[in-house]
């Protein structure tokens, strides 16, 4: 498990990051505070995952084209209108933008068999 915010690899656990003190985002997880009994999850092979399919936590593949449209649309309307500034800009495009696609790009696991 890594930081979300500043990407440093968390000890299993870990109540908070040794680095910069963020807190793990347990709803990402899907899952409860973690368990120090609890092994860790680290199969070998990946399981089976789409970045296309819907799931509790994504959109299925229109709605996170969609969604993606609309955080470049506004980067790019940002820029253009410096509407926050520069720095809201940059703060969209660099932290922002990539957090977002990043939530809405997330691979689920696939329901069904692999084609
Ligand atoms: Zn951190």
């Amino acid at each position: 498990m890594r930081c979300p915010r500043c990407g440093t690899l968390w000890r299993l656990g870990a109540l908070r990051c040794g680095m910069c003190g963020a807190e793990p985002d347990f709803s990402a997880l899907g899952v409860g505070p973690p368990m120090p009994a609890r092994p860790a999850p680290a199969p070998p092979s990946r399981p089976q995952t789409s970045r296309w399919a819907a799931s509790a936590v994504t959109f299925g593949p229109a709605g996170r084209i969609v969604a993606t449209l609309l955080v470049l649309v506004v980067g790019v309307w940002l820029l253009w209108a410096s509407f926050f500034g520069f720095v809201g800009a940059l703060l969209w495009l660099g932290v922002i933008t990539p957090w977002a696609l990043r939530d809405i790009w997330r691979p689920v696991r696939r329901s069904g068999p692999s084609p």
